[in-house]
């Protein structure tokens, strides 16, 4: 028996893995992480299956069902939004699992924060633009660890890309617009893969009015930084003619032999 923790990926019923679908579709329990988890995934399960939303559960009666399957030897699908590693309360889960003896495995998925950049058609590390990318959130019930404010992590002007945040906009883009600028591109995906996918493009002076207009309070990936819509940017190196590399042999390289 194995507790399966599954990323369902973050809204298009085809953006799960292979390996997590066919898992929905034959453990004999399924526990789901209610609304954002797509009803289409949960249409194929096996015919006597026990399906639960634990979205109105505490942890103790999610526990509950995973160790009641576990005594009657059933395998477990438990079903997160996106993938199961980011923001997902799944640690608390996989450390109850291990008091109890009960086997896990975790199969990922495709994070919002990944399907929003592809909706937007945005690459988050450009070269000598920024190559990294920060995730984090503003501290909600949830507080933040110290050294991990907003301004500190804006302090790096690297990719900024916060989770669980999108009602606060108004204080995030007047804590970032003297650091970054008022004119710091930001893009907002809501219900990125969605069929009521929407996307904000702004900067740090004018997206908080826009979300305030789409009456957006959830559900979002906020993204800041220099390396949005901008077409102001160095090659990578991979692909220049010049370069060698395991697979290919640079141009100038192949002309001398
Ligand atoms: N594990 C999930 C995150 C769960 S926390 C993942 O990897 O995506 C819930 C937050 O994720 C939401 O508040 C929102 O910030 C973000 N989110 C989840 N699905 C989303 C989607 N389809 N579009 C935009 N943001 C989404």
């Amino acid at each position: 028996m194995t507790v399966y923790i599954i990323g369902a990926g973050p809204g298009d019923p085809d953006l799960i893995t292979v390996k997590g679908r066919r898992l929905i579709q034959t453990c004999p329990v399924v526990l789901y992480t209610g609304s954002l988890v797509p009803r289409a995934l949960l249409q194929d399960t096996a015919p006597d299956a026990f399906i639960a939303d634990t979205s109105s559960m505490n942890l103790d009666e999610i526990i509950g069902h995973m160790k009641a399957a576990h005594d009657r030897g059933q395998d477990v699908a438990r079903v997160h939004t996106g993938d199961p590693m980011i923001y997902g309360s799944t640690a608390e889960q996989m450390r109850r699992c291990d008091a109890l003896g009960i086997p896990y495995q975790v199969i990922p998925g495709v994070s919002s924060y990944a399907a929003a950049a592809a909706a937007l058609s945005q690459e988050l590390t450009l070269p000598e633009l920024s190559q990294t990318v920060i995730i984090s959130r503003c501290e909600g019930r949830t507080p933040m660890p110290e050294g991990e404010d907003l301004v500190a992590l804006a302090q790096h002007k690297a990719t900024l890309v916060l989770f669980l945040s999108v009602a606060m906009i108004k204080k995030i883009t007047r804590q970032l617009r003297p650091l970054l600028g008022d004119d710091c591109p930001v893009a907002i995906v809501y219900k990125a893969t969605w069929p009521d996918q929407l996307i904000l493009r702004g900067t740090l002076e004018n997206i908080s009015a826009q979300v305030t207009d789409a009456k957006i309070t959830s559900h979002s990936i906020i993204i800041i930084g220099r390396v949005l819509g901008t077409t102001d940017f160095a090659e990578s190196r991979l692909y220049a003619s010049d370069f060698s590399h395991g697979f290919r042999k640079a141009k100038v390289e192949e002309s001398l032999t």
